[in-house]
């Protein structure tokens, strides 16, 4: 087929521009971009060689190549991967196909600053190359297609790209980078390997360059014919945890999340035993923007024996640790294993609930930690993820007591917003004859607050949890004690709050009697509207109030419930 000129897809259009100029001060990040495509084009032919494995055809061993031309100033990546067919060059070298693309587009603000942060948690990937070239050519040919079907791919990244049929005999994709004017820096080879070293050093494949020398004659570095391994290669996780700098965690964190900031914390083991494998689990700083998007998956990539299967592997996760990026690494599960052999697999069960038992140590070590910095990410975590990890207190009836310490509130103790006290911190402050933990639910928290129910027990120096967060009810249908005390709505029903003081009780009593026609009076006139009417002395400054009765719903329940039409 003759050469052919294509538009790209306006969000690509909008994307190069913002990218280009946002990310321009970090642009050596291009190189990392395009070893970590190389690096999964290797895994996606080794998983598919796993069924057929002629794909490999007379090239097994798999690495990447990276090159510089001096005279023609270019950069080239070239790796043996599953290359592109036509169509897939097309559609992957031309539109975003990645989950989350509308809700990155309608957070974008135009605000520099903010729009670069948002296009790192994004991930820039292939375009990124378009900060350092004003041209890009990538010629490819995917894995079992003949020769004659390879592809020329070339574009200015500005509105269009064009694609050619070439004759290409090697598999696999090179993509070779045409420098902006004044970019020459990059065509260093001692450069290059620093830019590699830096950021790609975890990747599982040999990154190779052409080794140099000094010669002194000519007084300049020469390139000589012979290869050699510019990174470990060998995958992060399989090395002792002994020979992994933190900052190697922490690149190979940005390589498997597409965050661009650090993660907050992670955890690292190989699990022996009735079932065996490596994990390797981080907690991401903040919350990425698609976190309640519903074509969200988690963030778990498997791999058996080295080899990677899936990306988003969901049944390895409960869904309220949907935060948690990393590496679940199995010697049981089988190659050809698929998702629907996943849903059935015991293994993949016990790898879950020790996947779902080491985030939660993780997280109570930052929860418990001493140190003020410990705290503050713990601070942070809750403010960026609790909502989701509340979830779990109705999902996850195993883990139910933990999810629970884990959990913060906010209080009329602290009677602030953000949530930090825990339930043990409410029950060391109970009252000597409370025997109940106290909340109010609302749709705020400033309605929660001012709710009027909380009077009494403002006066009375009871600390009432504060609950404004739309799992709150949800997760209270199913979490109904803690450390042996009920939690009770203090909208509901009796509160029997008298037994806080004898002699009030007495004269409640009292009142009882004398007030009992108003209230068979009042029930009369209420009889279609109100089931009971009932004294109280839990008001101080408003005159009267509606209340549930045990075992109904709450008022904010059912609103909830009708506005989803139900
Ligand atoms: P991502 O890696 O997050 O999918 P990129 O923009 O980095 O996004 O790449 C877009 C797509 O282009 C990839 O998903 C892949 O399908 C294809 N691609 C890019 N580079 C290569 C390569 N070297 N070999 C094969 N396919 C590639
Ligand atoms: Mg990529």
């Amino acid at each position: 087929m003759a050469q052919e000129t294509l538009s790209f897809q306006a969000e690509v259009k909008q994307l190069l521009q913002l990218m280009i100029h946002s990310l321009y001060s970090n642009k050596e990040i291009f190189l990392r971009e395009l070893i970590s495509n190389a690096s999964d084009a290797a895994d996606k032919l080794r998983f598919e060689a796993i069924a057929k494995s002629e794909l490999f055809e007379d090239d097994p061993n798999l690495r990447i190549r990276v090159s510089f031309d001096k005279a023609a100033r270019t950069v080239t990546v070239d790796d043996n991967g599953i290359g592109m067919s036509r169509d897939e060059t097309i559609a992957h070298l031309g539109t975003i196909a990645r989950s989350g693309t509308k809700e990155f587009f309608a957070q974008l603000s135009g605000d520099q600053q903010k729009d670069a942060a948002l296009i790192g948690q994004f991930g820039v990937g292939f375009y990124s190359g378009f900060i350092v070239a004003d041209k890009i050519t990538v010629e490819t040919r995917r894995a079992g297609l003949p020769a004659a079907e390879g592809v020329r791919w070339v574009s200015a990244g500005e509105g269009d790209f064009t694609v050619e049929a070439i004759e290409r005999k090697a598999r696999g994709t090179t993509i070779t980078l045409h420098l902006r004017e004044g970019e020459d820096e990059l065509l260093s080879g001692y450069r290059l390997r620093s830019i590699i070293r830096k950021y790609s050093d975890h990747v599982a494949l040999p990154i190779l360059m052409k080794k140099e020398e000094w010669d002194s004659e000519k007084g300049e570095l020469v390139e000589k014919e012979e290869d050699e391994t510019v990174n470990q290669a060998s995958a992060l996780w399989t090395r002792p945890k002994s020979e992994i700098t933190e900052e190697q965690y922490k690149q190979f964190y940005q390589h498997i999340s597409h965050d661009h900031e650090d993660p907050l914390s992670w955890t690292h083991n190989r699990v022996e035993g009735r079932s065996e494998y490596i994990q390797l689990l981080y907690v991401p700083k903040r919350a990425p923007f698609d976190l309640w998007s519903r074509e969200r998956h988690g963030g778990l990539k498997l791999y058996v024996k080295r080899v990677f299967i899936m990306d988003d592997a969901e049944q390895l996760l409960p869904s309220y640790l949907r935060f948690i990026k990393g590496v679940v690494d199995s010697s049981d599960l089988p190659l050809n294993v698929s998702r629907e052999i996943l849903q059935e697999s015991r293994d993949v069960k016990a790898i879950r609930d020790g996947v779902t038992k080491r985030v939660l140590s993780m997280l109570e070590e930052l929860a418990n930690a001493e140190s003020d910095e410990d705290k503050a990410k713990y601070a942070a975590f809750w403010k960026e993820f609790g909502q989701v990890l509340k979830e779990g207190l109705g999902e996850d009836f195993a883990n139910r007591e933990r999810i629970a310490k884990l959990a913060r509130f906010a209080t009329t103790h602290t009677d602030t917003p953000e949530q930090t006290v825990s339930l043990a911190d409410y029950v060391a402050r109970m009252k000597p004859e409370q025997t109940k933990i106290y909340y109010v639910s609302a749709d705020s928290w400033q309605a929660a607050k001012n709710s009027p129910h909380l009077e009494v027990f403002r006066k009375k120096g009871i600390e009432v949890l504060l609950l404004s967060d739309r799992v709150d009810e949800w997760a209270l249908a199913y979490f109904t004690e803690f450390d042996g005390k009920p939690l009770a709505s203090v909208a509901r029903g009796d509160l029997d709050l008298a037994a806080f003081d004898d002699e009030e009780k007495k004269a409640h009593e009292a009142m009882n009697e004398t007030m009992k026609p108003l209230v068979e009076k009042m029930k009369d006139v209420l009889k279609d509207k109100a089931k009971d009417v009932r004294l109280t002395f839990r008001l101080t400054d408003s005159p009267s109030c509606l209340v549930a009765d045990e075992g109904e719903m709450s008022g904010y329940l059912q609103r909830m419930l009708k506005a989803a039409g139900q």
